[in-house]
């Protein structure tokens, strides 16, 4: 937390800031992070979103012996001298289609047919696939002639072998994709508990911005950053509000900003308006509003003035208004707290390495969140980054599939040599 006394007030402490690193302010904001609430939803609206419990089966998977084969369910005993030229000949006692529970139990030289996914009989101890057998009718009789022998247990799926009963299935947390909608389907789940969309309120600040529908005019721009956080919030499983976009008007922001912080939202944005500039308003609040300021500055570029902090326990975030860096601060800092505020782990720390592919030639004081595009070949990462490195840009957010970090350099980096990638996997939709 920021002392704001120590570093003066009003117009110096907007310049005075103390800088955390990423790590640092991460554990920062991660640590204000509360749960929401589960809500009990059908299954198939479950796709995507976060359990909100664990998972343990009630019985066992598979509950019954299947076949994992079309053929014959035997005793191994029966067929064990069984070979083309003196196949064994066993009586066929019964039809087992899928959904059937075998009446007769396998004895003494008997046999019944069987299907894949079918339950296995009592008695049997394999199931001969068809290829090694040959049915005849004698009268009403039907039999099966062996052609080989197997193991005991051969094609037969023993109760239990994927997970006996009370296994831990699934962890709270986990995004429901297509395995874990299936072990839910499975497991009887017509109704899954997940976790609540987190409420995210966007506020665009700056008298430059114009609606997306309205024409340019001379010096301003169309509002990109309020629908760029938008399709982010949207893939981290929350709710966008885009509450709308206000001129840098301290006394409306402030109004806004209240009214907002006091709406049911569980986590607040604002863009722009985070900087040292003369209409940096946001700066201006986080000087002054009733809440605690976490941080106001960052050691990494793009996004340097990216701020935080808690009122009444609600999160409220100032992004950068530059494009490329408000999109970099959702993803190293929004984009965690969202998926905490649904009990996951983020995929996206998982941080690989890349070999440069080109020369980084820009020297840095803070390490440099660069998108990038990185791709495998021949089992080893290659990484550059992606149309302009600049944080204004807007064109080539689109392009970048991760985040090439770049550490403090006097001289810049070597195309060849190694550095840390974080994947924005969690950022794209399919
Ligand atoms: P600021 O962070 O307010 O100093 O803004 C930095 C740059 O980002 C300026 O060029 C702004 O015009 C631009 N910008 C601010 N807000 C947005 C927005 N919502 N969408 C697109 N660009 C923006
Ligand atoms: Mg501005």
């Amino acid at each position: 937390m920021i002392n704001l006394e120590t570093t003066g007030n009003g117009k110096d402490a907007k310049f005075h800031r103390k800088a955390l690193t990423v790590e640092e302010a991460r554990r920062t904001v991660l640590s204000r992070v509360h749960p929401v609430e589960a809500v009990e939803i059908g299954l198939m609206e479950s796709i995507g979103r976060r359990l909100a419990e664990e998972v343990r089966t009630k019985e066992p998977i598979p509950h019954f012996r299947r076949s994992g084969m079309d053929g014959y369910a035997v005793r191994i005993e029966d067929i064990a001298q069984a070979t083309s030229s003196k196949p064994v000949q066993l009586e066929v006692i019964e039809q087992i289609p899928c959904g059937k529970e075998p009446i007769h139990p396998i004895t003494n030289g008997k046999a019944s047919r069987i299907m894949t996914g079918g339950m296995v009989p009592e008695g049997a101890d394999a199931v001969i696939m068809l290829e090694m057998t040959e049915e005849i009718a004698e009268g009403d009789r039907a039999y099966v002639h062996i052609r080989k022998t197997d193991s005991r247990g051969a094609n037969i799926t023993p109760i239990g072998e994927e997970a006996g009963t009370g296994a831990l299935v699934l962890g709270k947390g986990q995004v429901i994709g297509a395995g874990q909608t299936a072990i839910l389907a499975a497991l009887g789940y017509s109704c899954v508990k997940v976790f609540r969309k987190p409420k995210v309120a966007v506020i665009s600040t700056g008298t430059e911005l114009l609606q997306v529908s309205e024409p340019l005019q001379m010096g301003k721009i169309r509002n990109s950053n309020a629908y760029m956080l938008a399709a982010q919030i949207l893939s981290a499983g929350g709710e966008p509000r885009l509450i709308g976009q206000i001129p840098d008007d301290y006394a409306r922001a402030e109004r806004m900003l209240y009214e907002i912080l006091s709406s049911d939202a569980d986590l607040v944005l604002t863009t722009g308006g985070v900087s040292v500039g003369d209409y940096d308003i946001m700066a201006d609040f986080f000087m002054k509003w009733e809440g605690t300021t976490l941080f106001n500055k960052i050691a990494m570029r793009p996004g340097s003035p990216t701020t935080a902090g808690v009122w009444r326990d609600k999160l409220l975030f100032g992004l950068s208004g530059n494009p490329s860096a408000c999109y970099v601060g959702f993803e190293l800092f929004v984009r965690p707290v969202l998926i905490g505020m649904q009990e996951g782990e983020e995929e996206s720390a998982r941080a690989l390495t890349a070999y440069l592919d080109e020369d980084y030639m820009k020297v840095n004081a803070y390490t440099r969140y660069v998108r990038g595009f990185w791709h495998s070949d021949n089992g080893k990462n290659y990484v550059k980054p992606v149309g302009l490195d600049k944080s204004s840009a807007v064109i080539s957010i689109k392009d970048a599939n991760c985040l090439m970090v770049i550490p403090p350099t006097k001289t810049g980096i070597g195309m060849g040599e190694i550095v840390n990638i974080i994947p924005l996997t969690g950022a794209m939709f399919p």
